[in-house]
């Protein structure tokens, strides 16, 4: 009872939606919770949108996220990741101090999550990374209506509308049907991407062995084991290389151009990032076969989303903020750019420039 006398929530001043979450050195903060949401730095206590390393870091005193979020960070980073960890279930309401959360799903990669925080009527959304796209590895992004809508913008240009994923994964399949004796190295991020690339190969029935560098496995198990089909998806030898023969094989975009992939029989170089839907950068990196895949909301998603979830205000975290804070203007949407650090690193980055170093020593992840 005495609680409700110092309570925010019962003062006649009503809570405005800084009140719920501010932007602090770390990120964004709540302080009628004490909770960070996503920071970049080691704090008390950290909620968490998902998996991706520029949101999910190592050190924090305590992480709320889904279950999934809280496996893959302890896959990442070992079971210490944290001192102690909550599950967060989708659409349950947890109460932390002065505040409710809910999780709500983001459609991003496996257990992603965007957070609403809430108080005094005043609903914020912290949507962390998400798409509209299908994706047979995820739950589908849920609209959240609120008051203030906290967006990334990675695509935020209206210049980035992405095609259907059948659309790339055939154009994958119609070189191998020309090219049965080339390899094909499709250079994907570990977590999400290179997962969503063979649940979508697999649907659209490719069924031989996927073959996986040495860095996709830990993640992959994972998947698998949360119930995602995959099929067979053996690591690749590396002393075996030079005998895949129309073989797909992912690898981290940064192994596409460096000496362990042309071990393989005359690779086709390919690369799946919304990025490739710019040509040029495609051309530039010596990508052979861009496929035009993307974990993020393109353009005319991201401003579909901003309507659906009613919100007055927009926050963009990060990414092309300005075009995406502009045309909230021209809808008569209230917006602000926050122009965070240390977002974005996330799998969307481009492929590294061919590296002009030696072959891995042996033993090393192949
Ligand atoms: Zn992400
Ligand atoms: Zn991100």
């Amino acid at each position: 009872m005495g609680e409700s006398l110092r309570s925010p929530i019962s003062s006649p001043m009503p809570l405005r939606a800084s009140d719920l979450l501010t932007l602090t050195r770390e990120g964004l903060y709540c302080p009628l919770g004490r909770f960070y949401i996503d920071p970049t730095w080691p704090v008390e206590r950290a909620l968490i949108t998902h998996g991706h390393a520029d949101h999910a870091r190592r050190g924090h005193g305590s992480v709320l996220a889904t279950p999934e979020t809280l496996r893959i960070m302890a896959t990442r980073y070992g079971e210490d990741f944290c001192t102690t960890r909550q599950e967060a279930r989708l659409g349950e309401t947890i109460r932390i101090g002065e505040v409710s959360v809910r999780y709500a799903p983001a459609g991003h990669v496996l257990g992603s999550a965007q957070i609403a925080v809430e108080a005094g009527g005043v609903r914020v959304v912290v949507s962390g990374d998400y798409k509209r796209a299908p994706d047979p590895t995820c739950l589908p992004f849920e609209v959240v209506p609120c008051d203030v809508f906290i967006t990334e913008a990675t695509f935020g240009l209206p210049v980035f509308r992405m095609p259907p994923t059948e659309e790339e994964v055939q154009k994958l399949l119609d070189s191998l049907a020309l090219f049965p004796e080339r390899a094909h190295i499709v250079g994907a991020y570990a977590l999400g991407k290179a997962q969503r690339v063979m649940a979508l190969l697999r649907k659209a029935g490719y069924d031989r062995p996927i073959y996986l560098h040495g860095a996709m496995e830990k993640l992959t198990e994972l998947y698998k084991r949360e119930g995602i089909a995959l099929g067979e998806t053996p690591k690749v030898v590396a002393t075996e290389r030079g005998s895949l023969k129309g073989a797909v094989v992912l690898c981290p975009p940064s192994s596409i151009q460096d000496l362990w992939s042309r071990k393989f029989p005359d690779p086709v170089t390919s690369f799946a990032s919304g990025w490739m839907r710019v040509r040029a950068r495609a051309r530039q990196k010596g990508v052979e076969l861009p496929l035009v895949i993307s974990d993020h909301s393109d353009w005319p998603d991201l401003c579909r989303t901003i309507r659906e979830t009613g919100a007055g205000e927009v926050w963009v975290t990060h990414g092309q903020e300005d075009a995406l804070v502009h045309w909230c203007g021209t809808q008569g949407i209230k917006a602000k750019p926050l122009h965070m650090l240390g977002y974005g690193d996330d799998g969307e980055a481009e492929p590294a420039e061919a590296p002009e170093t030696a072959e891995p020593a042996p033993g090393e992840a192949a």
